[in-house]
This record gives C-alpha cells, sequence and structure tokens, in this order.
C-alpha cells in the first residue's frame, strides 16, 4: 500500500472512542440485564448461605487428599482427558468413560453445554434454554451471557414441575437445552418422577439436562431415566458433600453428545491437583461423604422441626439445606440474622411468592443452633 493510501485510510477510521464507549460497543446486550456473582462480603459465625457441607472431614482423610494434591511436575500441564478421573466418576455412575465429561464445577460444563448446543431452531435469532422458576440462577446467567432466550416456567404451588405449562414453552420456544435441577436448588425437593417423565417425553427435539447437584442427599436419583430417554443427561458435583474447594463436576449423557461438547471444552479445565483428589474422593473416601451426608440429613429433621415449632413454613427438603417462608418479608430477617452474625441466602429479588422465602444451608450443630437461637429472637 502507497504512503498517501495509507494516510487517507486512517483519515477515514473511526476516531478513538473512550472506553466506556468502546465497551458499549463490543459488549453483549445481554450482559447490560447481568449482575456478576459476589459472594456477601464480611465476618459471619455460620455461614449457611451457599450450600457447602459441614466442615467434618476427618484428619486420615485431609491427609489423604493434601498427598494426592501434593506438588508432581509443576511445570506439566494436567492430562487433558482426566482418564482417571472419568474412569473413577464412570464406576460410580453406572456409565463408560467416553460417557463422561468432567469440568471445572458442574457450572463450567453448563457453560460447555451452552457453548456446543447454541444452533438456533429455523427462523429463529437465537437459540432458547427452558428452565423452572425458581431454580439454580446458573442456567439462566450463563445462558443470556451467550446469547440465548431463556423461558422460565414456574413451579407449581408444592414447588413440583408444571407439567402443562412446561409443554407449552416447549411446544412455543422450541428449546435446546431443558435444564431441570432435582432436588432444585433453592426449593429442595425432588421434582415428581411421572412429571419428569411426561417433561422429558414433551421434549423429544431438546437435551434434557437433569441437575442433579444435591441426589447424595436424596431418596432417590432420576439417572435410570437416561437409559429411557437417548436426549437425557445428568449433571453432578462433588461441591455438596464436602469438596467445593476442588471445583469438579461432571455430566454423564450419550457418548456422542459428550464427543461434541468436548470440541468446545478447553483442554486443560481441571487442574491436575483437583483431579488427583476428586479422584480419591470418589475412589477410598465414601464412608466420609456417607458421614457428611447422614448427619446432614438429621439436622435437616431436627432444624426444619424447630423451624416449625417457631411458626415458619418449611419445603420438604432432599437437599442439604431448607427452603423457608418466613412471617415478614425475607429480606428484613435476612439482614436482621446478618447483623447478628448468620448469613442465609434471600430470594425476595424475585419478588412474588419468593419475597418471603429464605434458604438456609444445614451446618455444624453449633451453627444450626445459633441460626434457630437468632430466629426465636426474631420472631
Ligand atoms: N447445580 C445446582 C442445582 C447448584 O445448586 C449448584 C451450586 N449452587 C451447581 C449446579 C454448581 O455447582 P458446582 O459448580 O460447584 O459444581
Amino acid at each position: 500500500m502507497r504512503r498517501d493510501d495509507t494516510a487517507r485510510l486512517l483519515d477515514e477510521a473511526t476516531p478513538p472512542q473512550d472506553g466506556a464507549a468502546l465497551l458499549a460497543a463490543l459488549l453483549r446486550p445481554e450482559l447490560a440485564e447481568l449482575r456478576a456473582y459476589v459472594p456477601e462480603a464480611g465476618r459471619f459465625d455460620a455461614r449457611l448461605d451457599a450450600n457447602e457441607a459441614p466442615d467434618m472431614l476427618s484428619q486420615a482423610a485431609q491427609r489423604r487428599l493434601a498427598e494426592a494434591m501434593a506438588p508432581r511436575g509443576w511445570q506439566r500441564y494436567p492430562d487433558a482427558r482426566a482418564l482417571e478421573l472419568r474412569a473413577a466418576i464412570a464406576e460410580r455412575c453406572g456409565a463408560t468413560v467416553d460417557e463422561v465429561l468432567v469440568g471445572c464445577g458442574s457450572d463450567d460444563v453448563i457453560t460447555l453445554l451452552l457453548a456446543a448446543l447454541g444452533r438456533p431452531r429455523e427462523g429463529a435469532a437465537a437459540a432458547t434454554i427452558v428452565t423452572t422458576s425458581p431454580s439454580f440462577v446458573m442456567y439462566r446467567t450463563s445462558a443470556r451471557a451467550r446469547g440465548f432466550e431463556v423461558i422460565e416456567v414456574p413451579l407449581d404451588e408444592d414447588w413440583d414441575l408444571d407439567v402443562a405449562a412446561l409443554r407449552r414453552a416447549i411446544a412455543v420456544g422450541r428449546p435446546n437445552i431443558v435444564f431441570i435441577a432435582t432436588p432444585n436448588n433453592p426449593t429442595g425437593g425432588v421434582m415428581s418422577e411421572a412429571r419428569l417423565d411426561a417433561v422429558i417425553a414433551a421434549a423429544p427435539n431438546a437435551l434434557v439436562v437433569l441437575d442433579e447437584a444435591y441426589v447424595d442427599y436424596a431418596p432417590r436419583s432420576a439417572i435410570a431415566l437416561r437409559r429411557r430417554y437417548p436426549n437425557v443427561a445428568v449433571l453432578r458435583t462433588l461441591s455438596k458433600v464436602g469438596f467445593a474447594a476442588l471445583r469438579v463436576g461432571w455430566l454423564i449423557g450419550s457418548a456422542a453428545l459428550v464427543r461434541e461438547v468436548d470440541k468446545a471444552r478447553p483442554p486443560f479445565n481441571l487442574p491436575a491437583p483437583s483431579q488427583r483428589a476428586a479422584t480419591v474422593v470418589l475412589r477410598e473416601l465414601g464412608e466420609e461423604v456417607a458421614r457428611v451426608v447422614d448427619f446432614v440429613a438429621g439436622e435437616r429433621t431436627r432444624v426444619a422441626a424447630e423451624l416449625v415449632a417457631l411458626g415458619l413454613d418449611v419445603a420438604p427438603s432432599a437437599a442439604n439445606f431448607l427452603w423457608v417462608g418466613t412471617w415478614r418479608p425475607a429480606a428484613e430477617v435476612h439482614r436482621a440474622l446478618a447483623d447478628r452474625g448468620v448469613l442465609v441466602r434471600s430470594f425476595h429479588a424475585g419478588g412474588g411468592r419468593l419475597a418471603n422465602r429464605l434458604r438456609i444451608s444445614l451446618g455444624l450443630r453449633a451453627e444450626n443452633d445459633r441460626l434457630l437461637a437468632e430466629m426465636a429472637r426474631l420472631r
């Protein structure tokens, strides 16, 4: 190119914009409606807001995990295919290794599914997901951040699936993915089997993701539906049974699905220490996990009964948290508890029937007692 051509092109170029205007021109418009996930800051005596398991890992288990995570070959990338870990998961879930996709938490797996299954239906500008309301917020957030349309179908008055409304949403929205959490977060209940079956049958052209993040605390799993329906995949995680720090989640789906979604996966998405520690959890720490789950289930019964005795409404829970209807606006109760050192999660921003609901994770006995004492004071 000649010198004066270059000068002319430079003259014609848009003048430099300030940073904000430049970003506005580049960002996905959907981001304007989203907020970054920021956990509540501050020191609390009892953090019962994130559905983590109580801190009760034995010394022996902690030593075993530290040993598994000890540095070996820092200069090397982790196993890109996470074969050991996937083999341990496959064995645990009754699947084959090629039916397992691992992610940095199930959050990561959700984003990979959205990255891969994003082809808009014929005549539509964007792909769509269908999910329930309320449910795990990352389905909506991750989908919107990738330009998907999101249809949220309210749960019925018992916080179970509204099959007729879901059928309509699926027929009209033609979703690529239907996300259903069972047990559901934040409502805690398992979805009834017959309704799940009906929703899956109504969505033969979509992938139906059954998110079983809390299945260890539940009386039953829906994983058998995978055998009945080729379009069903199941999401699981180690986060809720005591290992949230590892960030290990996975999908069990058809080998064809896993093969395709794997193309959208950054090859080293799971750090080597997490791969090794998670393999130890799955292969060797079953009794530790069972101890946590039994303890939490016991506390769930005890704390629920005490809250009911205080005049609160508590939905039946198959998870490690309770979905509690408050006497006064949830925002007020949430603030008062936080001021007294107990952090729970409020859903009042959702409005309507959520304005009086709190989600309370079950912690150690002393933490739960503290919650109960503060609640009694607020009555
Ligand atoms: N699914 C559900 C239903 C959840 O509640 C959560 C965590 N809040 C996740 C998935 C994400 O879990 P993780 O990324 O820690 O595996």
